[in-house]
């Protein structure tokens, strides 16, 4: 079972941008046709009550012809102040496993399954909350379903049980599924890709200082499946 991380970030929240106050709200399904205009639908989304108390949408960032998508679980504090995904700890290990495995993040499209950041103030402080089925299934049906679409990747890799709940539209255990690809896969999102199922790297953030060697390890052996899709330069 994954447990995300709690954020240990001290800053405040920041404010919501005048570009964000303003927006229309959008509650219906997108219509967009192409990946630029389905971020932009996504900057006004109030679909579940995630935007309310969350900084901005962080939407998915990369090739809009990747051959593989990476999908997390849902923007942190980082990414949720920065509006970027994968900007902070998990991401930076995240940068270092896909180098180590030789596949290169510049050759991908990287993205969450929620994405607003979902949080329980303490203090100063706010701590990561894991979404619910509800709002995993919103927004994957409203956004990850659009840009699986509108990518039309050959390898989905998904980091985490929350991820791999939207691609497969049910809960999928990531001990079990790990290790190798499952070819052909038709997802929630009516896209039929390979799909890689691992652990998400704020996993192995957490894990004791043991065991944090071999859980790295393991994580890269399975990057390393998706080299055939887009190797490093
Ligand atoms: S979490 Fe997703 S569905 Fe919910 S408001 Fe944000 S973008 Fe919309």
């Amino acid at each position: 079972m994954i447990h995300p991380t709690p954020s240990t970030t001290r800053r405040a929240p920041a404010k919501k941008s005048a570009r964000e106050a303003r927006a229309p709200a959008l509650t219906a399904r997108p219509t967009a046709r192409s990946l630029t205009a389905l971020r932009e639908e996504a900057q006004h989304c109030r679909a579940c009550p995630l935007w309310k108390n969350a900084t901005q949408t962080v939407f998915g960032e990369g090739r809009a012809t990747a051959r593989i998508v990476l999908i997390g679980e849902q923007p942190g504090d980082r990414e949720d102040l920065a509006g970027k995904p994968f900007v902070g700890p998990a991401g930076k290990l995240l940068d270092r496993a896909l180098a180590d495995a030789g596949v290169a993040r510049t050759q991908t499209y990287v993205t969450n399954a929620v994405k607003h950041f979902k949080f329980e103030p303490r203090g100063k402080r706010r701590i990561h909350k894991k979404p619910n089925e509800q709002e995993i299934s919103v927004c994957q049906q409203h956004w990850l379903d659009n840009e699986l679409r509108l990518i039309g990747p050959e390898l989905v890799i998904a980091m985490g049980a929350t991820a791999a709940r939207a691609v497969f539209g049910r809960a999928t255990a990531i001990g079990k599924n790990r290790g190798h690809v499952i070819e052909g896969q038709p997802l929630a999102s009516q896209v039929s890709a390979d799909v890689l199922v691992t652990v998400h790297p704020s996993y192995l953030l957490r894990v004791p200082d043991e065991d944090r060697d071999s859980a790295y390890e393991q994580f890269v052996a399975d990057l390393k499946l998706a080299r055939r899709y887009a190797p490093a330069g």
